[in-house]
């Protein structure tokens, strides 16, 4: 089948977006073709903006539009707690379950040999000036349970150990090698409030 090579190109362009096959990519390419202007150029504007506009958070790494995001500036926010997550989707989640007032640090990954990824690659050095400046007085692991979430846990502990804070980790109500990202507020919820000090 010979096709348009724009539509071609921008099949092969949406394809490479997770989680979207072949099939769906040019699903989603015939439909902004059929869409009109505006609204195709609602979109480009959206995803253009999100590489412009779109920061990350000096202090948390949390996605934001100034040096500092929301939550790290809210008065409202109890800034003796910090909970550390992967990635700044989780703290989306986390925020959905309402059970959570503090602040957040995104560590940008977890630690995996296999994959190269090292102490150096992630946020930790942040995490610990952080807690170092002192007004820390917990610090939430709530890293995925998995073997390199585990790892990770461990090394933080290790780390963090130093200083005269409480350490505690979101409770196992998380299904094994489970994602935060995917997991109910609910159960979200219910391993913030079982939370285990360590
Ligand atoms: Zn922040």
């Amino acid at each position: 089948m010979l096709i348009a090579e724009p539509l071609q190109r921008a099949i092969e362009e949406l394809s490479k977006l997770p989680s979207i096959g072949k099939k769906t990519a040019q699903r989603l390419a015939l439909h902004i073709l059929k869409s009109d202007e505006s609204s195709v150029n609602a979109l480009i504007q959206s995803l253009s903006d999100l590489k412009t506009k779109i920061r990350f958070c000096e202090e948390c790494f949390n996605i934001s539009v100034a040096e500092k995001c929301d939550i790290c500036l809210s008065p409202k926010r109890d800034h003796s707690i910090i909970c550390v997550v992967e990635e700044a989707s989780d703290i989306i989640a986390i925020e959905k379950t309402n059970e959570y007032n503090g602040l957040y640090h995104v560590l940008g990954g977890v630690l995996n040999p296999l994959a190269n990824v090292t102490e150096e690659q992630l946020h930790i050095k942040e995490l610990i000036s952080r807690v170092e400046k002192g007004g820390i007085q917990e610090v939430i692991l709530a890293l995925n349970p998995d073997t390199e979430g585990d790892t990770t846990s461990l090394y933080l502990i290790k780390l963090l150990k130093e200083y005269p804070i409480k350490i505690s980790r979101i409770a196992r109500g998380l299904p094994i090698g489970g994602d935060l990202e995917f997991a109910d507020p609910a159960t979200i919820g219910r391993a913030f409030i079982g939370r285990i000090t360590l």
